[in-house]
């Protein structure tokens, strides 16, 4: 598919999720970061949401816990554009029960061409890039010449 272009903002949309194994481990993160990114528009599946904002009172806008569908409404607006970066401690050690939800979340991220991070050392690269506080053009599949070709 033909390439067009995405501006994203200076205050970015930023996703966050943990399984179960990993959420304290991003809690430490975003409690370590938290600076950095109250000045972001904050989201998350529904259980990483709630103990994050508990723990840190951070606004973030929780959706269904993954597992029940909350990693397809984030995959969802990441396919509008609606979200900039997305922070997801997967468990590499264990199994989980919506498998196809969190490599269709993975998918849909590199299909829009947003950052993804999956583990602490990619989330600290992500959030000490000057272009966190900045607007950036990032490359996306022209879908509106995809179907305009097809019609
Ligand atoms: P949870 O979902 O935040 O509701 O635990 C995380 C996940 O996608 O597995």
């Amino acid at each position: 598919m033909e390439k067009t272009t995405r501006t994203m903002p200076a205050h970015k949309h930023i996703a966050l999720v943990a399984h179960d194994n990993y959420k304290p481990e991003l809690l430490r993160w975003v409690q370590e970061q938290k600076e950095k990114l109250q000045g972001h528009f904050l989201y998350a599946t529904g259980t990483t949401g709630h103990m994050l904002s508990k723990e840190t009172g951070l606004a973030i806008k929780s959706f269904i816990s993954g597992p029940m569908g909350g990693d397809q409404q984030l995959g969802a607006l990441i396919s509008e554009g609606k979200i900039d970066m997305l922070i997801f401690f997967w468990d590499p050690l264990n199994a989980v029960p919506h498998d196809p939800d969190v490599k269709a979340l993975l998918r849909i991220a590199s299909v829009w061409n947003i950052p993804v991070a999956t583990n602490r050392a990619s989330a600290n690269f992500m959030v000490s890039s000057n272009l966190l506080k900045s607007e950036v053009v990032i490359e996306i599949p022209d879908y509106e010449k995809y179907l305009a070709d097809r019609t």
